[in-house]
């Protein structure tokens, strides 16, 4: 089963992507952890997608196909995987189509998980991850990771300004894609300004589960 996961930032995709790979056992691919992994190793594309990462912005369509193609033919996908955080255009979106044509795989479901954007700008002023193994919490939960007692930073980019203009482009870029998969009959609608237990509830029922 493939999925992709649409929403704001901090709609809490990654959370419901966690969830879903504990009881399926899919694949999680987060286009965004891939590429934090690259600036944080200061590899090419690291060095490359920095800057439009820290501001906000999305990093360039070509950079994110060559990446997820080569990410979609390793063999831990082939039982199915969960897109969290791709694809975030439209030309983003026809790529992932023929990627998986191409495979010969389906796409089972777009689950867009639907947050107010007031909601989200106080969700991730005050989100931290966890520097060693990217867990997230609320800095309200201390400084020490509850699952691997890691240190807790707050994103580069997850200060106020740069999360409204990371709203601002979910709006321009990434919104349109609600049309695109309603128009291929994928689009189902999750509130996901709920506990993210209850949110999960759903997400399984979405599913079929
Ligand atoms: P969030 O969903 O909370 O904004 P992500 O971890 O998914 O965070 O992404 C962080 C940043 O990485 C984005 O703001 C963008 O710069 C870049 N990024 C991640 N995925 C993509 C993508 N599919 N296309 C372009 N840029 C991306
Ligand atoms: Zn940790």
């Amino acid at each position: 089963m493939n999925i992709v996961l649409l929403g704001a930032p901090g709609a809490g995709k990654g959370t419901q992507a966690a969830k879903l790979v504990e009881s399926r056992g899919l694949a999680h691919i987060s286009t965004g952890d891939i590429l934090r992994e690259a600036v944080k190793n200061q590899t090419e594309l690291g060095v490359k997608a920095k800057g439009y990462m820290d501001a906000g912005e999305l990093v360039p369509d070509d950079l994110i196909v060559d990446l997820m193609k080569e990410r979609m033919e390793q063999p831990d996908t082939s039982e199915g995987v969960i897109l969290d955080g791709f694809p975030r255009t439209t030309t983003q979106a026809v790529a992932l189509d023929s990627m998986l044509s191409e495979l010969e795989r389906p796409l089972n479901a777009a689950l867009l998980i639907d947050v107010d954007a007031e909601v989200i700008v106080a969700r991730l002023t005050s989100r931290r991850m966890c520097r060693a193994c990217g867990h997230i919490c609320s800095v309200s939960d201390g400084q020490t990771c509850p699952k691997c007692a890691g240190e807790m930073y707050q994103r580069d980019d997850d200060n106020e300004e740069t999360v409204r203009n990371r709203l601002d482009v979910f709006d321009k870029s990434t919104a349109p894609l609600i049309d695109y998969y309603q128009g291929q009959d994928l689009l189902v609608r999750i509130d996901g300004d709920r506990d993210p237990g209850v949110v999960f509830a759903d997400v399984e029922a979405a599913l079929g589960f």
